[in-house]
């Protein structure tokens, strides 16, 4: 395997965007756990949407043959992913758009700010990105003066709410509908009061509320979740169609796009989109699939820019392990079906990406260190890459970056001095049998471990200590 990476590999910028949280994942995870709506909100979801996905799933017999192809093609995507970008940067080019390049989260919010700009609009509409999330580029508009109006609903809801995303998704997945009533009636101008909770009432309420800001705004950005190599297209695909009134209507379109979302061919996009809606959604296909290729002259945006966002990618490339991370497709079956997240919420990661995939992909962004307590988030049950359409192998990735992590303490840490003890004294056969017999006063601590001195009392209290056994192997095999 070549070791391929786009430059000097960075990691992205601190003090801007959402990779990083306030506080480690115990601590905010402990806040969650003691809101028992939000339990009961995020149970309620997450059950649903396995019950869909397995249902939809098992009607493709081919679906491991599927999972393998779009792992084999996100694979070659990252063996050459240079060549690929600069493919499509010249297709894109050909049919009339503009590509930049955008080395992080800082250089990223600042074309997209020009080019809005330059329009000379105020607003935005945004279709749900996690790319633009991940940047912050809300707030880099807003502090140029430009208001940017989500139109995904759930994206209207965190917008509306000053709330944070907890689902790829569905990020409004904290959210039920009585509080999203609550958070229209409170924020969303000309609401009606008597407005209800039923959910169809509270699509209505959104769909008004948007429609005249759809055919007022010039200027949208998207995010994509496929660009084809071989021929520019970029392809969005979502539920609500929210996202196809972004991408045609307005005369400026600016998509903000991770590197790593590239194909080579059209023939590749096939896999990828029977893939994502049986495993994100549950359903068979999207009802929305938009793809666009460059400038059509009297149709559509006229003006069309894609923004490749690196912001840490190059250096999660240049790893040959971690790398596995860039071959999601942002289809959120992992989180669905992970222990870990189901109980603790998308906001106790910190980071955009949330659940298992979040645990594995922000560390590799922003670097370990910076996201040290990720990588712990889980129980290795290995749900999430049963679960995953692209075979991601998230607990080897969760193991690796654990071993990163522990690699760049600088300091010893109480565990790596007992594995370091442990392995001295296994290679020294006397002190090793000294050893166990060392290991027999430890029935003196009781079965449990509650009667060892501390600091080994702590280690017990969520744990049982193993009784050793009244003979060991030696002393059997010298007996006779
Ligand atoms: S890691 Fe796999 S399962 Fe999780 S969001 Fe990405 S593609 Fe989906």
């Amino acid at each position: 395997m070549t070791s391929t990476f786009l430059g000097m590999p960075a990691t992205a910028p601190r003090g801007v965007g959402h990779l990083r949280g306030d506080e480690p994942f115990p601590a905010a995870a402990r806040r969650s756990l003691a809101d028992p709506q939000l339990r009961r909100n995020l149970r309620h979801a997450t059950t649903t949407i396995r019950a869909k996905s397995a249902a939809v799933i098992a009607e493709a017999p081919d679906w491991q043959q599927l999972r393998d192809a779009g792992a084999a093609i996100k694979a070659d995507v990252m063996s050459r992913l240079p060549e690929l970008l600069e493919q499509l940067e010249a297709a894109v080019t050909r049919a009339g758009g503009t590509v930049h390049w955008a080395a992080d989260a800082v250089e990223a919010n600042r074309i997209v700010t020009e080019l809005v700009a330059a329009t000379g609009s105020d607003r935005a509409i945004k279709v749900k990105s996690m790319a633009t999330q991940e940047i912050g580029l809300n707030e880099a508009l807003q502090a140029a003066g430009i208001s940017p109006v989500e139109t995904d609903l759930a994206e209207l809801i965190v917008q509306l709410g000053d709330d944070r995303p907890s689902h790829i998704l569905v990020p409004a997945i904290h959210r039920n509908r009585a509080e999203i009533r609550e958070i229209f009636l409170r924020e969303m101008p000309g609401v009606d009061p008597a407005l209800t909770d039923d959910p169809a009432a509270l699509a209505a309420a959104a769909r008004s509320y948007l429609r005249q800001t759809f055919l007022d705004t010039p200027v949208a950005v998207s995010g994509a979740n496929f660009a084809v190599a071989e021929t520019g297209t970029l392809a969005v695909v979502e539920s609500e169609g929210n996202g196809r009134m972004c991408l045609t209507l307005p005369e400026t379109l600016i998509t903000v796009m991770g590197i790593e979302k590239v194909v080579p061919t059209w023939l590749d996009l096939e896999v990828f989109l029977q893939l994502l809606p049986r495993a994100s959604t549950g359903e068979r296909m999207n009802p929305y699939t938009s793809m666009w290729t460059g400038v059509t002259r009297g149709d559509g945006p006229q003006q069309v820019h894609l923004v490749l966002l690196d912001n840490g990618r190059s250096a999660v490339l240049a790893d040959e392990v971690g790398r596995q991370a860039l071959h999601c497709i942002r289809c959120s079956a992992c989180l669905n079906v992970c222990p870990v997240y189901e109980r603790a919420g998308g906001h106790a990661y910190g980071s955009v990406y949330p659940g298992p995939i979040g645990a594995v992909l922000s560390p590799q962004l922003t670097g370990v260190e910076d996201n040290a307590s990720l990588p712990y988030a889980s129980s290795l049950c290995g749900a999430c890459f049963d679960a995953c359409p692209v075979k991601i192998n998230i607990p080897e990735l969760l193991v690796h970056l654990r071993a990163a992590h522990v690699a760049a303490q600088r300091r010893p840490t109480a565990e790596s001095i007992a594995m370091a003890a442990a392995a001295y004294t296994m290679d020294h056969p006397a002190l090793y049998a000294a050893a166990q017999r060392a290991a027999r006063l430890t029935r003196l601590a009781g079965r449990r471990g509650r009667g060892l001195p501390p600091p080994l009392s702590g280690w017990a209290i969520g744990r049982d200590l193993p009784q050793p056994p009244p003979q060991t192997f030696r002393d059997w095999w010298a007996e006779r």
